[in-house]
């Protein structure tokens, strides 16, 4: 396909661009279910160095094109304007490499390196940017630091190291951006009028990770039974968090009050009478009655009763309360939570009523279980049963 190297040097760069669009139409014609999957490996490789090669050219031209002001014939007022009516770009990627192209001039040893292909375009921009923060301090010497670790890691890793050599050589820069960061921080939390709530936050490196830490410590590696994702794990775990300061008794009081969710229900309600309405929590919309029902099995949350029977609810149980005895008993013998294959440890778990006591059920340790979150809900939301055999209970799906 392609001629001597001398006939090739009087290519002009519409002809080159025309047997690499010939070159690019053979590989598409190939049949790839004829290669071994493997062999795509090494095209995976070796394609992602000519991209980066021909993204060094793109720019190595697009920098003379704005130089040399090439986009002015067409009417176009600069090279990025020219980019977005005439390449489809949008906005910030026209600027981003207009501004990449022209660092690259300056960085000798950047430019060669994408030009080998020994780098991806977001390492090259990577790099520019630094050198249009560092101005003057970008020297020969802090472009070959970088260059090399380009070379070796992927962009992620790369930005690390440029913090760490930005710290080096303009300490006030870097916490002048920390700063700005920090400034920015926002955390949003709005309703739908379906009472779902929707949070949407940014926050500076140390409260991130502060989340985080905290986060990973409540979402413990999934057990086999768990089939929440990700996402759902760490909205539970995030629940989490906030319930056990709640529970533990540690923030400020409002109103004279410690903070505690708030649930007002009907005693028809608790009980399951049939007309019954649904129950309130306070900030949110109402609920069902089996989540109130959950929510004050445990007793932890100690419902707000109205109805004319409420003192015969009450005289159901001694008191809405687990006694603490009981509750050390119970911890003393379940020791976590008691769904088969469960490992969730005592502090992450509510106590149950096997029957409930708004139902008359006592608080005696006899009638009373250690299920985590999750499980727990599986018996009261998700209609899940418990039936005594032989050696115990068995945990019965709807
Ligand atoms: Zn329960
Ligand atoms: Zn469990």
């Amino acid at each position: 396909m392609c001629s001597g190297s001398g006939e090739r040097g009087n290519w002009t760069s519409a002809e080159v661009c025309e047997h690499i669009n010939l070159l690019i139409d053979q590989l598409a014609g190939e049949d790839l279910h004829s290669l071994p999957a493997k062999s795509m490996g090494d095209d995976q490789v070796a394609l992602r160095r000519i991209e980066s090669r021909v993204q060094a050219e793109t720019l190595r031209r697009l920098r003379w094109f704005d130089t040399g002001k090439g986009y002015a014939s067409s009417g176009a007022l600069s090279a990025k304007a020219w980019l977005r009516w005439e390449c489809n770009m949008l906005d910030n990627s026209a600027s981003d490499q207009v501004n990449v192209a022209r660092q690259l001039d300056s960085l000798p040893l950047t430019a060669q390196a994408f030009a080998d292909g020994d780098f991806s375009y977001c390492h090259a921009a990577l790099i520019a940017h630094t050198a249009e923060k560092l101005g003057g301090r970008m020297d020969a010497n802090a472009e070959e630091i970088l260059v090399t670790a380009a070379k070796e890691v992927d962009p992620r890793r790369l930005r690390i190291a440029i913090w760490h050599l930005r710290h080096c050589l303009e300490p006030d820069g870097v916490l002048c951006d920390a700063n700005e960061q920090f400034d920015k921080r926002y955390l949003y939390m709005s309703q739908t009028l379906d009472g779902v709530f929707y949070l949407n936050g940014r926050f500076d490196a140390e409260g991130g990770a502060v989340v985080r830490t905290a986060l990973e410590s409540i979402m413990k590696p999934p057990a086999p039974d768990d089939d929440r994702t990700t996402w759902q794990r760490r909205a539970d775990g995030m629940v989490e968090v906030m319930r056990r300061q709640l529970d533990g008794g540690q923030l400020p009081e409002v109103g004279g009050q410690k903070p505690q969710l708030m649930v007002t229900v009907d005693v028809a309600t608790l009980t399951k009478a049939p007309g019954s309405r649904g129950a309130e929590l306070e900030w949110a919309p109402p609920i069902p009655a089996e989540i109130a029902r959950r929510l004050a099995c445990d007793c932890t949350i100690t419902p707000i009763l109205f109805g004319a029977e409420s003192h015969q609810v009450q005289a159901g149980t001694t008191s809405r309360v687990i006694p603490p005895s009981t509750k050390r008993a119970l911890v003393a013998r379940d020791k976590g939570c008691r769904f088969p294959g469960c490992d969730m440890p005592a502090a992450w778990t509510d106590g149950h009523h096997i029957e409930h006591w708004a139902d008359g059920g006592s608080h005696e340790i006899s009638n009373l279980l250690l299920f985590c979150r999750r499980h727990h809900r599986l018996f009261h939301e998700g209609g899940w049963t418990l039936q005594k055999a032989e050696g115990g209970l068995n945990a019965i799906p709807p």
